[in-house]
């Protein structure tokens, strides 16, 4: 079986200088390799997700040279995530809620105060059958934790080596909302696992998020993809950049005449010990692009770099 990596973007801003990091790696790998590269538009947040930003996504990706083979959005799959819900709770894997976030927020507070990490304490595992079929009966909704075990997950990480992360220091993951609306985890798992995901490489900011992942592929029966997790980027004066901010927006940097070709050549070295070279084609910059070379530590993102880069590019032509 070929290479399959993916971008999954959520349609709830623009994208920026981080996200595309992600999205060309992924599609560097697939390129390398002659695999192929999946663009999965993650909305099932439905209130926030909107076809103006997936439609912006795609300008974007498209005006970068970054061609995506396959398509899927998650909003067409929520059936499947259903039957999958049903096998957890068939496994007594995930359990009902009914915390309020006020209360959620009370109990993290006071863990926090008494110096104790800010885990959910697993209360509702704890009511009684009795008291459950009551809540139902009064129309109160549950949301959805999923069981952690008390185990060390590890795997070997393309980019950040070895990694081991105590699912018992994490408080157990909501996979439902109180509105029905699934969550990342057990989507984007159920996605990997169907569409036979190879390599799945996103920021460090997922590295806890992978741990819980593999736990429930396992329980899943699956394969579990190679991993990678590249550092994030942050700005000259050390900030993350974050896409909610809007800040480094593709959009803005295409609109100040930015090569796109400038980007895809920063990108493909920034933060590895790979020397920056200037290629003028995708393909030439896949045959050059090296996983392996990247390292965990924060990679500063300069705008004078980029424009440098940029005007040399324009020079060239
Ligand atoms: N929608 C998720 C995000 O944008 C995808 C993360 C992943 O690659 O699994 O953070």
């Amino acid at each position: 079986m070929g290479i399959l990596t993916r971008f999954a973007p959520s349609p709830t801003g623009y994208l920026h200088v981080g996200n595309i990091r992600t999205a060309l790696f992924n599609f560097l790998i697939a390129k390398k390799s002659g695999g192929k590269f999946l663009l999965r538009i993650d909305d099932t947040d439905l209130e926030r997700s909107k076809q103006f930003y997936e439609d912006e996504i795609k300008r974007d990706l498209e005006w970068l040279g970054i061609e995506w083979d396959l398509f899927e959005r998650q909003s067409t799959r929520i059936d499947r995530y259903k039957e999958v819900f049903k096998t957890l709770k068939l496994q007594n894997k995930i359990y009902p809620c009914f915390e309020t976030k006020n209360e959620l927020d009370l109990k993290r507070k006071k863990q926090l105060n008494m110096g104790k990490p800010p885990i959910y304490d697993r209360s509702s595992l704890k009511l009684s059958k009795e008291r459950l079929k009551q809540l139902e009966v009064e129309g109160e909704k549950a949301h959805w934790r999923f069981l952690l075990d008390s185990i060390k997950i590890k795997w070997d990480d393309k980019i950040m080596g070895k990694i081991c992360i105590d699912l018992s220091s994490l408080s157990d993951p909501v996979f439902i909302k109180e509105d029905g609306q699934f969550l990342y985890t057990l989507a984007s798992v159920c996605d990997d696992l169907d569409f036979g995901i190879t390599h799945v490489i996103r920021g460090s900011d997922h590295l806890t998020n992978t741990a819980t992942q593999i736990q429930l592929i396992n329980i899943l029966g699956g394969k579990i993809p190679s991993f990678g997790h590249h550092s994030l980027l942050i700005d000259v004066s050390g900030e993350n950049l974050s896409k909610r901010l809007g800040s480094m927006s593709i959009r803005d940097l295409r609109s100040s005449g930015i090569e796109p070709m400038a980007l895809n050549n920063l990108m493909s070295t920034l933060g590895s010990s790979n020397s920056p070279k200037l290629l003028h084609s995708l393909n030439e910059i896949s045959e050059y692009f090296d996983i392996s070379k990247f390292g965990a530590a924060p990679t500063k993102f300069d705008l004078k770099g980029l424009n440098l880069i940029s005007s040399k590019i324009l020079k060239d032509t």
